[in-house]
Formats: structure tokens, C-alpha cells, sequence
């Protein structure tokens, strides 16, 4: 009989398993906002978002409510990694009544200990009233809190049953109580569960603490969950503190199968049949409950006690959890057993007291077995959740289970280590309970609190309003107007360059073109064929090396033309003499199709002889040095223009270009009775607007912030290209790496400090912003980014990293917004039209491949220009395909 007890309270090892995958799915249920009415483990948000990092410093106050005892503790941190706080405490008992008694009478009773506590334990530095003096109140109940000063109570336990506190703010009720005892100086700041504080208490310098498992009357765990993943809560960057409240596991039957028939006699005696079932296997409140019904039934098979009086085991409550410790823990013999049992009236036999002793064991073993099984679930759903092959924690552990039985540590190791191989979990001993992690809450909540107010302080700048961005879109309107004008163009920053394209592709355009493609990230010559099914094309990449970009002109275009005819070799098109068009990206005065003078080399050319000079004439000046005659170009183009042809060949609505790539521009088509620097009103034109030069001439001097400026005067061209400078692939990096050194230098990063990496040129690059602000994307990865970069990024400076690189994507696609509504609504003008309904050829990596940023183009040109209806269309290869079409819409014009 004995034998089948013991056996009845051992859970095997696949029985742990399934139960470990259980309490997984009921976290994930607690978790998700649509189940988590339902779910049993209720896993609730505490708005704690951050560990201490050891810089805290300052006086704090807790008050701690536990079972028949307030406690106060002023606890004063040094900003030394918190090595060594110093702290000051009282415990006050409760008088008979207060716990069944009226609510105000409750939180009158904690503001006085308050009080009480302040007079004697006041020194200078914390009597002045000027000066605030936050507290963290601890407050071991169920609470749906929705700030970390806000908390209503959902239900009393322990005891406590005060009249209307249910379904009231907590944190303003004791505020109000502290206001009454006149110390408007102590400021409610925090609420937390005693769990919260443990974990809190165990974090050191350099060993955060994630975990806290509180083995006590009752048992509960936190544990810091990936905050976009708590979504109960608001928050969806970073972390945040979970409170799981794990005791209520097993209430909808998954641990029925586990729970002997004491525990179901436990249950029937308790106050809540049916309910906290997890924790009546585990909590100390009922482990002595458990040991006694066992005792009974085997009295009751003769097994224990047998011809003595076992009255005395009637009695609820007779055996504690302090007389269950007592025997397990004597290893050597059973004299304490024997006396243990004589003391509540029993009269034990040899034999007895070792079968009671292996009672005990089995009861308190199974209750840290149960544990381990929680833990595991929660070091297997953090390694998961973090996308981590193996994760490496600390757990912070408490209570009079883990305090008062000697093996519930090693039980808790090993069989969460056998639960959970992936996960290797450290185990912390709490050593001043719970009081000096709430006074940390209090601290790191204040620290975060300034460092809030000094971020935005620093990003503000960055953070344009829908009036800014309308003053923006109406200047680049301007600026358009005084480009296209004959004699406003000079002085004009955008400088509205024609190209005598006049039409966009009307999808019939037949015939094989070749083109050219100079001035983006490489040379390509291509032969693009448009036919009937399509558009198809070859192409190869040549090198231009670095000598010739910086050498002559006729050694350059020398250069092209040998890359040409050794790609019509290739290509066995030397017979044939096909029509060339020519992208080149670099700003030009045009002053026919076929016919561009250079007006600055950009990108690294400097080849000399060709500013000013035609540069179709250039090339055609090369094929005759080279002897090359079937050379017949018929186009130069821009890459704006290419991209818009390119989507107009399957558009017939797309007549805006825009790039955002290295660089940023765009081009549209225009009213020719609107083109003053050419000839003519009859039809439109492809206006190259150049727009990356928005600005130069100092109209947008208001919205550039210190770390434009920086970044601007470290080019190799300053004050040109501003509007660029804010938005284009070639910058955004350099702007977030200016921004990092400021935050540092204010030390709301890298504690800081800063690598001489981080002070290298154009070391942050732009595809990071892409990779940072990837959705639910793994911390641990910015954390690698800024490792290469060797800085000891803390997993804040993660998150503070995600708000900057977002803070200034979103501005570059905001202002590129601006500049495309001021284009759509002349465009919608031009045309009479009350509602305009035109796409958006787009080519460049950084619109392509970053995550948000074509949608934030999108809505905020939405916003801006509320009449257009603005559809986008990626570009495919705009440069070649797009050459070719310029090239056969000015052969079929012909
Ligand atoms: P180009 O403008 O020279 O024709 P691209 O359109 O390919 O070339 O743009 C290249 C630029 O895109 C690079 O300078 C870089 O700043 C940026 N970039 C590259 N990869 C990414 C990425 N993953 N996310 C955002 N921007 C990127
Ligand atoms: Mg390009």
C-alpha cells in the first residue's frame, strides 16, 4: 500500500513532458489577445520593460503588503551597479479585522505605516519635501494592470477579502490614502507582484535576471517576454515583465490525470474547490494538507499507525509545511520524525515514522519536480520566441519551499535541464526578497522616464508634422513653378531639366534596340528586343576602371565604344545597325533627344574634356576614332525617364519616374505651355526635375536638423544635393551613425561610450536600417549589427537603436512624399481634373528592400494629396528596358 501512495505521487518522465507542452500552449493562450479571456494561465503584463543596468540612483520607498504584515523599506541606490544599496526597514502587524474590513480602512493602515515609517527612519537628505520620493508599492494579488501605476485588482486571495477595492485602481487608492497622511511628497510610481520583485532583487551588474519563480503559500513566476508578443498589452518594441500567475493551471482538467485522490480530498476541503489546481500540487500553503489526507488513507488500509489513536489527523490544518520540513530534512535517522509526530499526538512505531518520512519526500519532491516543469516551459518558449539555438539565463528563486527544503534547488536544476537541453538556466538565490527589486522597479522606472523625455528631446527635430510636410510639398511647388521658368530656372534649386521625351510608351513599339546604361552602380551594354510578347533582353556588365573615369574624355567614350563593339561580337550583332539608346545618369542640359551637354560629372567621373560638350557627340566622336559605323544613337536619357518608360510599356497611366536608390529624383510629365526654357505649347514633355537639389539655394534651411548639417559638411560636395541628403540610400546610414554619437555623448547609449568604429565614415550602412526595422525581428540581431560595429549594445540600446533608424526612414519617406504630392496635384491642375488617377514608375534598393518605406511614402502621400489616387510600380531594369523604349517611341515619331 505504501509502495502504490509513493508511486501514485511520482509523475514519470513523459508524463513531465506532455505537461511542459501544456503549460507552453496555455501561456501562448494567456498571451494572445484573442484567447486570453479564456486561458487558464493568465499571463499578465506588468509594464515593466526593463531590467536595472546598474546606473540607478537616488532614494526609494517600498511598501510591501503581505500575508498579516506591512512592510516598509527605503532603500537608497548609488549608481554603482547596485552593489551596494543601502537599506533601511519596519515591519508593521495588522490589526485583527483588516484583512475582512473595509477597503479605505486597508490603504489608510499602509499610508500611516508609510508615515510612521518616514518619521523615524528620516534623515536630512530624505525629509526635505522639495524633493520627490518615489514608491514602489508591492502588491501580491491578481491585477489587471494596464500602466505600470495603474493596476485594478481583479480578486483578493490570501486571506483578504476588503470591501471595494475589486475592480478599483489599486495605485490611486493608496496615493489617495498617502495624500490623506499629508506626504504629498511620496509619489506612487510603480505596482508590482512580489514575483516582479524577486526577479528584480537578483539582477546585479553585468547578470541580468529574467526569470523569478516564487516557491511559497501560493506559487508564481515572471519571466521578460518579447513585449510583441504580449498583445494584451500596448507595447510592441523591446520587453516586458509577464506575470504568468501559473497557480491556475490544470483548472480546465489537463492535470486531472496526475492529481492522486489526497489531492482531490485537498481540494474538496479548500475555499475554491476545482480551482488553482497547479498550485494546490505545489504551494506550501497545501503540501502539509497533502501528507495528512495520504495519512489518513493509509491508516485507513492499516498500512501506518495501525492500533493507535489517529484522531488528531481529522483536524484541517494540524500538519504545517513546517512539520513536513522537519522530517524530510533530517537525512540520518528518525528521531526527529518521532518527535515531529509525538508533538501533534501521534504514536509512532520505528516502522511509521520512516513510511511517514517517504510520505513527505514523495509530496514535497513532487511539488519541485511541478516547479521544474514550469520553468521548463518558460526557458523553452524564451528560447523559441528569441529564436535562439540555446539560451543562457538567470533565475532569481524564493520562497519558503526553496528556502526551507535543501533539495528543492537541485530538483528544480536538473529536471528543468532534462526538460529543456536547449536552455541552461542559473540559479539565483534571492536574498532580501522582494523589497529591494520593487525599490529597482521604482528606480529603473524613473531612469526611463528622464531617458524618455531626453530621446524625444534628441528625435524631435527629426519628427515632422502634417503642416511641415505641407509647407515642404507647397515649396517644392514653388520651386518647380521657378524651374520651369525661362527666367527664374537659373536661380531655382530644382532645376527641371527637359528631355524632349514628349510621349510615354502606347505598348506597340516593336523592333531591337541596343543601350546603353552609365551612371548607376555599373556599366551595362544591352540589346533589348520589343515584341509582340514582350520585352526581352541581354545584357553584360563591364568594368570602367578607375583611370579612365579620372582620365580623358576620348579615352572614356574610347572605353564604351570598345565595350560595345565586344558586345555585339559576342551578341553577333555586328551586321546590323540597330538604334542606341543611351541612359546616362548624370545632370545634363538637354537640348534635343539626341542631344545633352554635360553639366558637372557626379559619382566619381571626372574625365576631362566633357563638361559643357554634347556627350552624344562624344560618343559618336569615339565610334569614328574607332572606325565603328553601325553605331546610330537616337536617344539620351536619364534613369527617371527610363523607369517611367519602362512601367509605361505596361501602363498607360504611369507618367511619374521616380528613383530612390544611392541617390534621389524624379521626372513627369508636363504641360509644354507650362515649359518656359522651351520652345513651343503644343502636347507635353518629360521634365527631369533633379530634384535631389531641392533646397541648395537654402529654402529648406528650417527642417535641417544639427545632424544633416554634420552629415552634409562631411560630403564631398556640401550644401548641393540637401533634399537628397535626407532621403537617399547613400545617407540614411550616416545620419543614424550621427545621431548614435549624440545619444551617446548624452549617455542614453552604450553607457556611454563610444567605439572608435562608430566614429568611421559611412560605417553604419543603409541596409542595416532594412535589417533594424525588419517587423518582430529577433533583438538579438541588432544586438550582432552593433556588435560588428563593437559596441556593447544592452538589449535597450536594441530597442532605442529600432526608434532611431524608424524615426529617420520615416522622414526621408515623408519628405519624398511631399516632393511627389507637390507633383501629382500641379499634375491634377495641368489637366482641370478635380480627381487625378496616375502611377509611379519606381526604381532604387532602398524603396525596394526596406520594410516600411514605400508604405509610408504611400500613406503620407495619401495624406498630402487627398484628390490624386497614386498607384506605384516597381521598375524592372528601367535603365536598359527603358533606353529601348525612349529609343523606338523617337523611331516611330520619326
Ligand atoms: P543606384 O541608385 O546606384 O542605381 P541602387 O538603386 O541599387 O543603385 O541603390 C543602391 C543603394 O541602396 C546603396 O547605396 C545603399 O545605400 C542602398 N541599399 C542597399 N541595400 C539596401 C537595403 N537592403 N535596404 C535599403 N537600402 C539599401
Ligand atoms: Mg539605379
Amino acid at each position: 500500500q505504501i509502495q502504490r501512495a509513493l508511486r501514485s505521487l511520482c509523475i514519470p518522465l513523459e508524463r513531465l513532458h506532455i505537461m511542459k507542452g501544456h503549460m507552453m500552449q496555455d501561456m501562448c493562450k494567456g498571451l494572445s489577445r484573442q484567447t486570453h479571456a479564456q486561458a487558464k494561465v493568465r499571463m499578465l503584463p506588468t509594464y515593466i520593460c526593463s531590467t536595472p543596468n546598474g546606473t540607478e540612483k537616488g532614494n526609494f520607498l517600498v511598501v510591501e503588503l503581505c500575508q498579516n504584515q506591512v512592510r516598509t523599506l527605503l532603500v537608497t541606490l548609488y549608481g554603482d551597479g547596485n552593489m551596494s544599496p543601502q537599506m533601511m526597514y519596519k515591519i508593521f502587524d495588522m490589526p485583527d479585522g483588516i484583512m475582512q474590513g473595509e477597503g479605505e480602512a486597508l490603504f489608510d493602515f499602509i499610508a500611516q505605516c508609510v508615515s510612521q515609517f518616514l518619521v523615524e527612519t528620516t534623515t536630512s537628505d530624505t525629509s526635505s519635501s522639495e524633493e520627490r520620493l518615489p514608491l514602489g508599492f508591492v502588491f501580491p494579488f491578481t491585477c489587471r494592470q494596464t500602466q505600470l501605476d495603474k493596476a485594478e485588482l481583479l480578486s483578493w486571495s490570501k486571506g483578504f477579502s476588503c470591501s471595494g477595492v475589486v475592480g478599483k485602481d489599486v495605485v490611486q487608492m493608496l496615493q489617495s490614502a498617502i495624500n490623506k497622511q499629508e506626504l504629498s511628497h511620496v509619489d506612487v510610481v510603480a505596482l508590482m507582484n512580489d514575483t516582479v520583485g524577486t526577479m528584480m532583487t537578483c539582477c546585479t551588474e553585468g547578470r541580468p535576471c529574467e526569470i523569478a519563480v516564487v516557491a511559497d503559500k501560493g506559487s508564481n513566476c515572471c519571466f521578460m517576454a518579447e513585449a510583441y508578443l504580449v498583445e494584451t498589452a500596448e507595447e510592441t518594441s523591446g520587453r516586458m515583465c509577464v506575470n504568468t500567475e501559473w497557480g491556475c493551471f490544470g483548472d480546465d482538467g489537463t492535470l486531472n490525470d496526475i492529481f492522486t485522490p489526497y489531492d482531490e480530498s485537498v481540494d474538496e476541503e479548500s475555499s475554491n474547490p476545482g480551482e488553482k489546481r497547479f498550485e494546490k500540487l505545489v504551494g506550501t500553503l497545501y503540501l502539509g494538507e497533502i501528507v495528512r489526507h495520504a495519512l489518513i488513507a493509509l491508516t485507513a488500509e492499516k498500512a501506518v499507525f495501525t492500533g493507535t489513536d489517529t484522531a488528531v489527523l481529522k483536524e484541517k490544518g494540524m500538519f504545517t509545511i513546517q512539520h513536513v520540513l522537519d522530517i524530510i530534512n533530517n537525512e540520518d535517522g528518525t528521531t526527529d520524525v518521532r518527535r515531529v509526530l509525538e508533538v501533534l499526538g501521534l504514536q509512532p512505531s520505528e516502522r511509521d515514522c520512516g513510511r511517514v518520512q517517504q510520505i513527505c519526500r514523495a509530496v514535497v519532491g513532487r511539488a519541485a519536480t511541478l516547479h521544474a516543469v514550469g520553468l521548463a516551459a518558460i526557458l523553452s518558449y524564451m528560447c523559441q520566441t528569441r529564436d535562439m539555438e540555446t539560451l543562457m539565463v538567470n533565475v532569481g528563486v524564493d520562497g519558503e519551499l526553496y528556502k526551507g527544503y535543501s533539495r528543492f534547488e537541485e530538483i528544480l536544476q536538473s529536471v528543468s535541464r532534462l526538460l529543456s537541453p536547449e536552455c541552461l538556466a542559473t540559479l539565483l538565490p534571492s536574498r532580501d526578497g522582494s523589497g529591494r527589486g520593487a525599490a529597482m522597479v521604482t528606480a529603473v522606472a524613473l531612469r526611463l522616464a528622464a531617458q524618455r523625455c531626453a530621446v524625444n528631446e534628441v528625435l524631435s527635430p527629426l519628427r515632422l508634422t502634417h503642416a511641415d510636410l505641407e509647407k515642404v510639398q507647397a515649396l517644392m511647388r514653388q520651386e518647380m513653378e521657378r524651374g520651369l521658368g525661362k527666367h527664374t530656372n537659373a536661380t531655382a534649386s530644382v532645376h527641371m531639366l527637359p528631355t524632349y521625351v514628349s510621349h510615354t510608351p502606347d505598348g506597340t513599339e516593336r523592333g531591337d534596340f541596343l543601350a546603353l546604361d552609365l551612371g548607376g552602380t555599373n556599366f551595362r551594354v544591352l540589346v533589348v528586343r520589343v515584341a509582340e510578347e514582350g520585352i526581352s533582353m541581354a545584357s553584360e556588365i563591364y568594368v570602367i576602371p578607375a583611370a579612365i573615369m579620372r582620365g580623358t574624355g576620348e579615352g572614356l567614350f574610347d572605353h564604351i565604344i570598345d565595350c560595345i563593339v565586344d558586345f555585339q561580337t559576342k551578341q553577333n550583332l555586328m551586321t546590323q545597325t540597330l538604334p542606341l539608346g543611351f541612359t546616362f545618369s548624370f545632370p545634363c542640359q538637354q537640348v534635343g533627344l539626341d542631344k545633352a551637354l554635360l553639366l558637372t560629372w557626379t559619382k566619381g567621373f571626372t574625365a576631362s574634356g566633357c563638361v559643357g560638350q554634347d556627350v552624344v557627340q562624344l560618343l559618336r566622336d569615339a565610334a569614328h576614332r574607332k572606325q565603328h559605323s553601325g553605331l546610330q544613337v537616337v536617344a539620351l536619357l536619364n534613369d527617371t525617364v527610363g523607369t517611367m518608360m519602362s512601367c509605361g510599356y505596361d501602363d498607360p497611366k504611369c507618367e511619374i519616374g521616380l528613383i530612390v536608390g544611392t541617390g534621389t529624383n524624379a521626372c513627369y510629365m508636363e504641360e509644354m505651355r507650362n515649359v518656359g526654357t522651351v520652345e513651343g505649347d503644343q502636347g507635353r514633355m518629360c521634365i527631369n526635375m533633379e530634384w535631389g537639389a531641392f533646397g541648395d539655394n537654402g529654402c529648406l534651411d528650417h527642417i535641417f536638423t544639427h545632424f544633416d548639417r554634420v552629415v552634409d559638411e562631411t560630403t564631398i560636395n556640401p550644401g548641393k544635393q540637401r533634399f537628397e541628403k535626407l532621403i537617399s540610400g547613400m545617407y540614411l546610414g550616416e545620419i543614424v551613425r550621427q545621431i548614435l554619437l549624440v545619444m551617446t555623448e548624452k549617455q542614453l547609449m552604450f553607457q556611454g561610450r563610444v567605439s572608435s568604429k562608430l566614429q568611421t565614415k559611412n560605417i553604419f550602412q543603409t541596409k542595416f536600417l532594412s535589417t533594424i526595422e525588419l517587423n518582430g525581428l529577433a533583438l538579438r540581431q541588432i544586438r550582432t549589427i552593433l556588435n560588428e560595429l563593437e559596441l556593447d549594445a544592452s538589449f535597450e540600446d536594441s530597442v532605442l537603436l529600432r526608434e532611431v533608424c524608424q524615426a529617420v526612414s520615416l522622414r526621408a519617406a515623408q519628405l519624398c512624399a511631399a516632393g511627389l504630392a507637390a507633383v501629382v496635384e500641379k499634375m491634377r491642375e495641368n489637366r482641370g481634373l478635380d480627381r487625378l488617377s496616375i502611377s509611379v514608375g519606381v526604381d532604387g534598393t532602398l524603396y525596394k528592400l526596406h520594410p516600411c518605406f514605400s508604405h509610408n511614402l504611400q500613406k503620407t502621400l495619401k495624406e498630402l494629396a487627398p484628390n490624386c489616387d497614386v498607384s506605384f510600380h516597381l521598375s524592372e531594369d528601367g535603365s536598359g528596358k527603358g533606353a529601348a523604349l525612349v529609343a523606338a517611341v523617337a523611331c516611330r515619331a520619326a
